[in-house]
C-alpha cells in the first residue's frame, strides 16, 4: 500500500495570499501543498481581471493582474510546493496529529492548514437564456482572458457595473465595434467610470433585456434585445461578454465548525482560527477593522506561516530570518 505523504502545511486557495504564503513556507523550510478548485493559480486576479492594472501593490506603481500572478507563481515555487489544481476541498477531519483533507479527487494529509480560499469557489452569474449554452466558451464569455480574441470583432458587453464598463473601455480600441447593453436605465458603475464611458466610442443601449442569441456551431451572429414595450432590436455581433457579477460560495467550508462571521472565518492576531492547527489569511479571514485587499493578504500570509511554523515546531522562532539573510 502507498504510504500516505504528509505535508507540514496545506494551503487551500492558490490566490495571491496562498501563493505568497507558499513562498514563506519555503523560507521556513516547510513542506507545502497548494490546493485550488480552478484550473489555474492566481485566484480572483486570474479568473476575473487578468488584464486590469492594479495600482495599490507596494513597490509597483502599476502592474497587470496577470503579471503580478506570474511573479507570485515564480516566488511561490521557492517553497517547491506540490500543486493540485481543479480540486475542490470538501471536508477536513483530524486524525490524531494529522488533518485529513477530502477533495472531489481524493484525500490529502497535512499537519496544519492555511485557509486562503478568498470568497470561496466562484462562478459567474449566467445569462440564463434558453439555448445560450451552445455558445459558452466560444463566443459567449463571462470574462476576458485574451484581448486578441476580440481584435476587429463586433462585441456586445452586457451589464451596467464597473466590470462591464471596464471591459467595454478596454475593448474600445481593440474591437471593430463595442456596444454596452444594460437592462436598467441606471447603471451601477462608479460615476467617474460612467463619465469616461460617455466620452468613448462605445455605443450604449439601455434599458434593454436580452431575448435571444442567434447563431450556429458555437458562433453567435445576432443578439436580439427587447425593451419594456416589447420592441425588438437585432444587433450583428461576433462575441458577447456577460458581466452580471459572480455567485460565490464557501460551500462546505462553512460546515467545518470554524467560528465564522457572515461569510468569513474569524482569526486572532496570529491568524489562528478557532480550530487549533488551522490558520486563515486573505479575503476569507476576518477580525475587527479587516480590509480586504491584496496588500493585506500579503501581510497576513507571513504572519500565518510563521505562527504555523512555531505551532509545528515549538522550538522554532515566530520571527523569521530576514530574506536578505536567507538569500545570499
Ligand atoms: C474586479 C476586481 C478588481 C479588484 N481590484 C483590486 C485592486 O485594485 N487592489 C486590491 O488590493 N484588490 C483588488 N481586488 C480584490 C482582490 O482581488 C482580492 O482581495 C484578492 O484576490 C484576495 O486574494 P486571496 O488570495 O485572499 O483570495 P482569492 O483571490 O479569492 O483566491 C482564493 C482561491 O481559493 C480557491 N478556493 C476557494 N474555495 C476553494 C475550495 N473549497 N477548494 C479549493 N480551492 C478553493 C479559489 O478558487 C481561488 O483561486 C479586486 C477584485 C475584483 C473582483
Amino acid at each position: 500500500m502507498k504510504e500516505r505523504e504528509i505535508f507540514d502545511i496545506t494551503i487551500i486557495g492558490g490566490g495571491p495570499t496562498g501563493l505568497f504564503a507558499s513562498f514563506y513556507g519555503g523560507m521556513r523550510k516547510m513542506k507545502v501543498k497548494i490546493l485550488d478548485s480552478l484550473p489555474q493559480l492566481g485566484g480572483q486576479l486570474s479568473e476575473l481581471y487578468p488584464d486590469k492594472f492594479i495600482y495599490d501593490i507596494g513597490g509597483f506603481t502599476k502592474i497587470l493582474a496577470k503579471d503580478l500572478v506570474d511573479n507570485l507563481v515564480v516566488q511561490a515555487n521557492y517553497g517547491d510546493p506540490a500543486i493540485c489544481l481543479e480540486e475542490t476541498v470538501a471536508n477536513v477531519e483530524r486524525d490524531g496529529e494529522v488533518f485529513v483533507i477530502e477533495t472531489d479527487k481524493g484525500l490529502h494529509y497535512t499537519k496544519s492548514i492555511l485557509l486562503t480560499a478568498g470568497v470561496g469557489a466562484f462562478q459567474p452569474r449566467k445569462l440564463g437564456i434558453d439555448g445560450s449554452e451552445q455558445f459558452e466558451g466560444k463566443t459567449l464569455h463571462y470574462g476576458v482572458k485574451d484581448l486578441t480574441l476580440f481584435h476587429d470583432k463586433k462585441v456586445v458587453v452586457l451589464g451596467g457595473g464597473d466590470s462591464a464598463v471596464d471591459w467595454a473601455m478596454m475593448l474600445e480600441n481593440v474591437a471593430e465595434h463595442v456596444t454596452l447593453s444594460h437592462r436598467r436605465d441606471k447603471m451601477t458603475a462608479h460615476e467617474a467610470n460612467i463619465d469616461v464611458l460617455m466620452q468613448s466610442k462605445v455605443e450604449i443601449k439601455k434599458p434593454y433585456g436580452v431575448k435571444e442569441l442567434v447563431g450556429e456551431n458555437g458562433q453567435v451572429r445576432e443578439l436580439v434585445l427587447i425593451d419594456k414595450e416589447g420592441n425588438e432590436e437585432r444587433l450583428e455581433v461576433d462575441h458577447v461578454i456577460v458581466n452580471y457579477g459572480n455567485i460565490t460560495s464557501l460551500g462546505p467550508i462553512k460546515e467545518w465548525g470554524l467560528e465564522m462571521e457572515k461569510n468569513s472565518v474569524v482569526v486572532n492576531s496570529k491568524m489562528e482560527t478557532s480550530i487549533e492547527g488551522i490558520y486563515a489569511a486573505g479575503d476569507i479571514a476576518t477580525y475587527e477593522g479587516k480590509v480586504k485587499l491584496i496588500a493585506v493578504g500579503f501581510g497576513e500570509a507571513p504572519t500565518a506561516i510563521n505562527n504555523a511554523k512555531a505551532y509545528l515546531d515549538p522550538k522554532s522562532k515566530i520571527q523569521p530570518l530576514h530574506s536578505t539573510s536567507v538569500f545570499k
